[in-house]
């Protein structure tokens, strides 16, 4: 009798532990995490119209454009920042990072900075002529809602339900997920055709800036009051833009009209900063003709020796353990 209790009380621990088991192994090991998927600038690299780029006889020093992924483990859900256009690869990193067994793509939100080739053409892929998505919730800026619903390609996948446009709205957060709240904040940028924000990422134990493009830190700072050096105690990883390391590589091009921070520039404002502060902000979105793209290059050893981090395609980092 007593020895029939015991096994049933033992055979009811064991159901219990089987099923808390998942969420115990999620929180053993991390509840949201960050995925780097691409650090390039829009066009990636090899890069058209150049025959010197060595990706070409080395696709291993090929490059993506810059995309990042933030996955809640413990509800299985994905969250993609940026559809660039070599999503179908980034994607294929990701399902090999974070595998889903949700249906589709296993996306449950694109959020998307602006409308540069680089941060959102990778949305075709959605359509009919490839993945023929269901529902995809997309969140952008008004102006980019407004770009994207009236102008084709895009409007097709609005009119066809691939995608479902969520509007964002500046400085005010929205959830992804139960976990994860995103925020978007205005930066200066050439806004041809919708907005431009880099997006704030919170989780209950970390906050995250992912601000791969804009104009200058000056123009920023004169816009709206917000100076880098002073901000990034605020966050426990930044990602920021690094399209060129400093003036003068792009040969025959005069580049004081065209903008973007310098890496040099980035590190010189950040230099008075402490070693644990600097060693939170990542460069990404780096151009084919930025030397940091290479992992053994002078100017990658540089950024690391003034305690900085370059993102690197593969790079994961646990928001919420
Ligand atoms: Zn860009
Ligand atoms: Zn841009």
């Amino acid at each position: 009798m007593g020895d029939r209790v015991i096994a049933q009380v033992f055979g009811a621990l064991l159901a219990l532990f089987m099923l808390i088991t998942p969420a115990l192994a999620s929180a053993a090991g991390c509840e949201v995490e960050l995925f780097v998927l691409g650090a390039g600038q829009d066009a990636g690299a090899p890069h058209i119209g150049y025959p010197e780029d060595p990706a070409w006889a080395d696709p291993e020093l090929a490059q993506t454009a810059t995309s990042i992924a933030v996955v809640d483990h413990v509800d299985g859900q994905r969250f993609l920042f940026e559809a660039t256009p070599h999503v179908t690869r980034q994607l294929q990193l990701l399902d090999a990072l974070a595998p889903t067994d949700s249906p589709g793509l296993g996306l449950d939100g694109v959020f998307l900075t602006h409308a540069h080739i680089g941060h959102y053409a990778g949305l075709m892929y959605f359509g009919r002529e490839g993945a023929g998505a269901n529902g995809i919730p997309v969140f952008v800026m008004p102006r980019f809602a407004a770009f994207l619903r009236e102008n084709g390609p895009w409007s097709q996948l609005v009119v066809l339900e691939n995608i479902v446009i969520e509007a964002l709205a500046a400085d005010t957060p929205v959830m992804a997920g139960a976990r994860v709240q995103v925020t978007p904040l205005p930066v200066p940028h050439r806004d041809e055709f919708s907005e431009t924000v880099g997006f704030v990422i919170t989780t209950g134990a970390s906050k995250t800036l992912f601000l791969p493009d804009l104009d200058s830190w000056e123009e920023w700072l004169a816009a709206s009051g917000i100076d880098l050096a002073t901000r990034v105690a605020e966050f426990d990883h930044l990602f920021v833009d690094a399209t060129f390391f400093q003036d003068g590589e792009l040969t025959g091009r005069d580049m004081s009209e065209i903008p973007h921070p310098r890496v040099m520039d980035t590190m010189d404002r950040l230099a008075s900063l402490s070693p644990e502060l600097r060693r939170r902000v990542r460069f990404i979105h780096y151009n084919h003709t930025n030397p940091i793209r290479f992992v053994t290059s002078p100017e990658s050893e540089v950024v690391g020796k003034r305690g900085f981090g370059v993102a690197r395609a593969g790079d994961r980092l646990c928001l919420s353990p």
